[in-house]
């Protein structure tokens, strides 16, 4: 399975938008790998996880065919992960392409959000297919299924970390997310995982209730391994990275590699094979 990192930062980007701290003026000095957009990631170039509002960026860096997904998911409505104004670009009069419905799934606020969108110009008109799932329900890929489970993050919606099986190998898209309820630990107790993704939006604060701190990741990363739900030499990768943590690429590096722990770059990519 092939995994790309097409963005890797929290809502605000960075640099962030309207703000000139100490770490958006290093990250503009370094360039490179302190240059993150917002947050998705695409596996084997046909199934793809959330569409912000940098998926335009993402297309020309990266030369994604985007009309080579075949499912497209979401995890919450937050607008870091849904920006679902550019979906309108694949219906009628916008694309000469596109001529199938691509399935979307996502929870009840994700759906109806991207149905008002393409009401205002004229419905889905056969290029979408929306589908509302629940926790543990199970969706079927070509190759393989995916299986929604439940975080908290949000109290106002059912926010949603994936399960996924695609082409033998399993994975744990996990964010965004505070620390998993007891109910998703339990549903991941019997799985072998080949990757699990996580987020560290928060970094040293000791903030953890709604999205990760390192610490929070730390103990995801050993409960993981030490539970053997992260197959032996499967590989944890962290990303979603706010500048308010005031940390670099490289000191995540420092903090996370001791742990085995993978930092993610946009245009990072990985065969797990
Ligand atoms: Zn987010
Ligand atoms: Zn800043
Ligand atoms: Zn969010």
């Amino acid at each position: 399975m092939k995994v790309r990192f097409l963005g890797t930062a929290a809502f605000e980007g960075i640099p962030a938008m309207f703000c000139g701290c100490e770490l958006c003026k290093k990250a503009f000095e370094l360039g490179g790998k302190e240059i993150r957009t917002r947050t998705s990631v695409m596996l084997d170039d046909d199934l793809k996880i959330d569409f912000p509002p940098d998926t335009f960026t993402h297309m020309v860096r990266e030369r994604l065919d985007l009309e080579a997904i075949r499912t497209l998911l979401f995890t919450h409505s937050h607008s870091d992960h849904l920006y679902a104004e550019d979906l309108v670009a694949r219906l009628p009069g916008y694309t000469r392409t596109a001529d199938s419905p691509l399935p979307v799934y996502g929870n009840e606020l994700v759906v109806t959000m991207i149905k008002a969108k393409l009401d205002a110009e004229g419905g889905a008109q056969g290029r979408y297919s929306l589908n509302r799932v629940r926790p543990y329900s199970r969706i079927e890929l070509h190759d393989g299924f995916a299986v929604p489970l439940p975080v908290v993050h949000d109290p106002m919606e059912t926010c949603l970390l994936y399960y996924i099986e695609k082409n033998g190998k399993a994975m744990l898209y996990g964010h965004d997310s505070g620390t998993f309820p007891d109910e998703t630990w339990d549903w991941l107790k019997d799985k072998k995982l080949d990757l699990a993704i996580l987020e560290c939006t928060m970094g040293h604060s000791p903030y953890r209730k709604s999205h990760m701190n390192i610490e929070a990741v730390l103990e995801t990363n050993a409960r993981l391994r030490d539970d053997g739900i992260l197959k032996d030499g499967g590989s944890v990768v962290v990303t979603h990275f706010s500048h308010n943590a005031q940390l670099l690429h490289t000191d995540f590096q420092a903090i996370f590699e001791p742990h085995g722990i993978q930092v993610a770059y946009d245009g990072m990519q990985l065969e797990i094979e």
